[in-house]
């Protein structure tokens, strides 16, 4: 497990939150709780992953408890990072093999993952206030990326605090899988079901829908 700060690893490292960013009380006790238990995890906010000349963003929900939250990488330690990562593989965006480990040495080249609330939310459910807090963070990111064509939204929370940041109406701009919206700055957005694992094992997302919605941001994104 690394000990360094976001800022040494990070590619998007002026986006990125302070180690101890106190925005958010409740999650910030749930941080400081955890960091007592298990000393070696993350527990931290947790920065981007991949290029910084990414045409591609991917946009997560916030930390797993035992994946980035204890990894300190995006969608990785846990089950949900797995067909995230099998399908950035299979569209080309992955250097080397995911082994699902921080160390495993993969490097992305033209897509980045980042998270609309980078601290772990109990139960997975960040606050309005939470997502609000931390969507300045997700709003520099975005803008840290001159390459950037299409952000693909993992869910409706990351799909709404995309829309809220550019400005425009969620009644406009409704979330549905597999939709895709022209935002004001001309980027363009992809919705897609959150691929976590109770979405997969449900079946509420199934490899050939994930597969299709990134068939449709690589053409895009090219
Ligand atoms: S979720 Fe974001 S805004 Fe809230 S404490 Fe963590 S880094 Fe700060």
């Amino acid at each position: 497990m690394s000990d360094h700060g976001p800022l040494s690893f990070s590619p998007l490292p002026n986006a990125e939150a302070p180690k101890a960013c106190r925005r958010c009380p409740r999650l910030v006790a749930l941080r400081k709780s955890l960091r007592a238990e298990e000393p070696k995890w993350w527990n931290a906010p947790v920065p981007a992953f991949g290029d910084p000349g990414a045409s591609l963003a991917v946009v997560g929900l916030a930390p797993g408890k035992e994946g980035a939250n204890r990894t300190g990488r995006p969608f990785t330690g846990d089950a949900s990072g797995e067909l995230l990562f099998a399908t950035l593989t299979k569209f080309g965006f992955v250097d080397g093999t995911f082994r699902n480990d921080p160390d495993d040495g993969i490097a992305l080249r033209g897509a980045i993952i980042l998270n609309a609330v980078k601290c772990l939310p109990p139960e997975n459910k960040p606050t309005a206030a939470e997502i609000e807090n931390c969507r300045p963070y997700l709003a520099k990111a975005l803008k840290g990326l001159p390459e950037l064509t299409v952000i693909l939204a993992l869910g409706k929370i990351a799909h709404d605090s995309i829309i809220r940041l550019s400005g425009a109406k969620l009644a406009t701009y409704k979330f549905a899988h597999g939709a895709k919206h022209d935002l004001p700055d001309g980027r363009i957005l992809l919705d897609s079901y959150h691929c976590s694992r109770y979405n997969v094992n449900t079946k509420r997302l199934t490899v050939e829908m994930f597969e299709d919605v990134f068939r449709l941001a690589q053409s895009l994104s090219q």
